[in-house]
Formats: C-alpha cells, structure tokens, sequence
C-alpha cells in the first residue's frame, strides 16, 4: 500500500510528488506518456511562466538553483493600450524582489522536475501507464494498464492530475463545466533586433491582449490573443506575413521582429471542475481548474493548491491521519475554492475587460492603466495578483518545506 497515488506525471503530478514524498511518504505516480521523449524544440518550443510563488515553492524543493539556469527573469512589465495613452510600468525593485517572475521552456523545467523524481527514493514514477478505473472504500485502488497488462495500485490518498480532460474525474462521477470565451490564442516565439533585457510586455488591444515574454537573449515568447479567424489566418500565413501583423500590433518598442517560430493557436476556453474532492481523491492541476492561457495562471494556482495541500497534511504520517482525510480533503476544497474563483476572475477580466471594443471601456482601460502606474497601493495589488502573493502565506510559500 502507498500512501499517495498521483495519476497523471505532468508538470503538475511531478510537483506534487515531489512535495507531498518529503517526510518518508512513499507516492506513486501513474503517467500514460514517455516523459524521457520530451526535448528542447528550438525557436518553437513552448515556455511558461513562473510567479513568485512558484519560485518560492521549487526553492524550498531544493530544485530553484537548476531551474534557474535555464529561466529568464521578469525585472520588469510594461503595460501600454493600443492607440491608447495608457501606460503602466510593474519594477521587481519596488517590491524588494530580484524578479516579478521568471520564464522557461516548459520541456526544461519537466526535464528538472523528472530529475528530482528520478533520485527521490520515495517515489515511484511508472511511464507508459493508461489509467483505468478507481475504487475506493479504506482505502484507494486505482487500476491501470501497462505493457498490455492490467496492474493494480492501492494508496491511502489519491491525487487527480491527468489534466482537463480528465479520465479519473469522470470515473469519479464529479462533473465539470467547460466555458469557451469565443476567442483564440496564438504563441509563437520570435527574435527581435533591439531586446530589452529582463523585460516582459503586455499589450491590450481591442481584439485582445498580447503578451510578450523575454527567453533570454533576442528571443521572446509572444502569446496573441485574437479573434478565431485571425488566430487561423496567422498561423496559416507564411513567416514574414505573421512578423508584419505582429510588429503592426505590438510596435517597435523591441526593434524590429527578426525571425518567428512555428505558430500555434489554441482556443480560449476554461474548465472548472465542480468539486475538488470526493472521498480520498482530491483534484489539482488541469484536472480542476483549466484556465487559459493568456494570464499565465494555471500551472502557478496549482502549485500553490499542493502548498495547502502539504499544510494540510504537514508532517503527519498519513496512517495516523487515517480517519481525518476526509476531513482534510473538505478542508482542501474549502481553503482552495476562494483564491481559485479569484484567479478565474482575474483572467476573465483579462480577456474580457480587455478585450471588448465599446468605446466607454476604451477610455476606462486607459484610464485604468494610467491610475494603475499613479496609485501605488492598486499597482501593487495588481503585481501582487500576478505574482500570486495576494492570498496568504504557507510553509511552502515562505520558502521551506
Ligand atoms: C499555451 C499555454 C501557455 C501557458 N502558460 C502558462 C503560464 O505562463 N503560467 C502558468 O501558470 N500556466 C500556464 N499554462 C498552463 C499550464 O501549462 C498548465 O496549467 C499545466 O501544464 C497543467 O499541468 P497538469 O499536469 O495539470 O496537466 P497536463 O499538462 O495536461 O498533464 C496531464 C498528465 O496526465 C497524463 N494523463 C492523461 N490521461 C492519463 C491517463 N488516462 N492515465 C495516465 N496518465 C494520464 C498526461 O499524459 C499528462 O502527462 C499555459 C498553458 C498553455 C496551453
């Protein structure tokens, strides 16, 4: 018998095996995939961004010195409105912090997580594992194939990370709601003549915003909010039709666009599980709030449900715990349910507020980005949302495990 059972290895399955195996737990983790196949791809590989909470969390991991030689710190964020006179500038110094957050190829930081997986005695990874169905009464037996053979695995606590479309959620009967915003997202890296280092920009403009990311160097992930049609139109169009429209949306405050990567679009939509529990299966990463990509949240939000969750079960051994789990997994859904709706919001108001082309919200944006750069106190609570730092502290939030 485990104590913990993870279905699903993403990055968030592999985070929180990582935390949750510290004090002797023994934790397996069930993936479908091959983790050891993912590599680098280039001027089109895919990047994430890491809040401060996160950096805080893979610090008291002991992993944040690895990460960071391949991250890209965000010293600072410019905010402008397109055709508007609205500007707001976010400084990490202003804050006291080295970094407001740190970018990094999403390949890098599982090839890290795997790492520490790898030389974890406590956890068991098994690749190539189709889960398949979920029981549970004293404990949890969670059945999966592998190799073509039907295998078994029993554990106290189940954790759910097989992602938004969730296979184990179902089994589990917990509904979910899907909302499609209407919109698309098209990322993209690119190389621009003039980097401006440690700078990371965001652009509202009437079909959306669009983000740009420094990677280090000349190279910068663009993340493009538009209109379905024009997200297929510029992935369809060739590499100098894409630099154009880009440079014409975002301007030459980089210079000029050099070079693009491949194009991807991705529809904007969100999925919310309706519970985050039942019984001894609780539910994180994707499998519980799949937001969208435009506020760079989702993978940030997780990493700090597995911080509650670790509070939680602190240093506890989870056989004495045996008759409070289902305590601590209302708990869980009780502490996490407020911050999670508050981050839903805070992207909504993103691609909403921002993205809408009434004249009044016009002028409130601007306005807005304005007050925002004159007003310290709102500045500073909008950089903190961002940052993840709004809602309280934990163990793992102050850095130790
Ligand atoms: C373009 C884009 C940009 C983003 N940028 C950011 C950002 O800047 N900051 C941020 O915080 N978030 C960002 N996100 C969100 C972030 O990528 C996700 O929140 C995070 O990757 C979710 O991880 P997960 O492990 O929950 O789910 P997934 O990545 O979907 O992983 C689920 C895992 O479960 C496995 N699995 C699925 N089914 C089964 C099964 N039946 N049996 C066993 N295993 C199974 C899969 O193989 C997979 O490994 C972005 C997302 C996108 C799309």
């Amino acid at each position: 018998m485990r104590d913990i059972a993870i279905i699903g290895g993403g990055l968030v399955g592999l985070c929180a095996g990582l935390v949750l195996q510290h004090s002797g737990r023994r934790v397996s983790i069930v993936e479908a995939g091959n983790l050891e196949q993912s590599r680098s791809d280039g001027l089109n590989a895919r990047s994430i961004a890491l809040s401060a909470s996160s950096v805080q969390i893979f610090k008291a991991l002991g992993i944040w010195r690895q990460i960071e030689t391949q991250a890209a710190p965000i010293r600072h964020i410019h905010v402008s409105s397109r055709g508007r006179w609205g500007v707001t500038r976010l400084q990490a110094e202003d804050y006291q912090l080295d970094a407001l957050g740190y970018v990094i190829e999403s390949h890098a930081l599982g090839r890290y997580l795997l790492d520490a997986v790898d030389s974890s005695n406590n956890i068991k990874l098994e690749q190539t594992a189709e889960f398949e169905s979920i029981a549970q009464d004293a404990a949890v037996t969670i059945g999966y194939r592998k190799n073509k053979r039907r295998q078994k695995l029993q554990a106290k606590l189940a954790l759910i990370a097989d992602g938004a479309n969730s296979k184990a959620r179902a089994a589990l009967g917990i509904r979910h709601q899907n909302f499609d915003y209407g919109q698309a997202v098209v990322i993209s890296n690119v190389e621009v003549s003039q980097p401006k280092a440690d700078t990371a920009y965001e652009r509202f403009t009437p079909q959306g915003p669009l983000a740009m990311l420094p990677l280090g160097g000349k190279r910068y992930a663009c993340v493009w909010t538009l209109a379905p049609e024009q997200a297929s139109t510029a992935c369809a169009g060739d590499d100098a039709e894409f630099s154009a429209a880009l440079q014409d949306c975002f301007g030459f405050r980089l210079g000029l666009i050099e070079r693009v990567g491949k194009r991807f679009s991705i529809p904007i939509q969100r999925t919310r599980a309706d519970a985050l529990h039942c019984g001894r299966c609780l539910l994180i990463g994707n499998a519980a709030n799949a937001l969208h990509p435009v506020a760079g949240q989702s993978f940030n939000l997780s990493l700090r449900d597995i911080a509650c969750l670790h509070e939680l079960l602190c240093e506890n051994n989870l056989a004495e715990l045996d008759d409070e789990l289902s305590q601590i997994a209302h708990d869980y859904e009780r502490l996490r349910a407020g911050e999670q709706r508050r981050v839903i919001r805070y992207g909504d108001g993103l691609v909403t507020t921002f993205s809408n082309e009434l004249p009044v919200l016009d002028h409130l944006r601007a306005a807005g980005l304005s007050l925002l750069d004159l007003v310290p106190a709102l500045k500073t609570q909008a950089a903190f949302a961002g940052m993840g730092m709004t809602f309280g502290g934990n163990r793992l939030l102050r850095g130790r495990l």
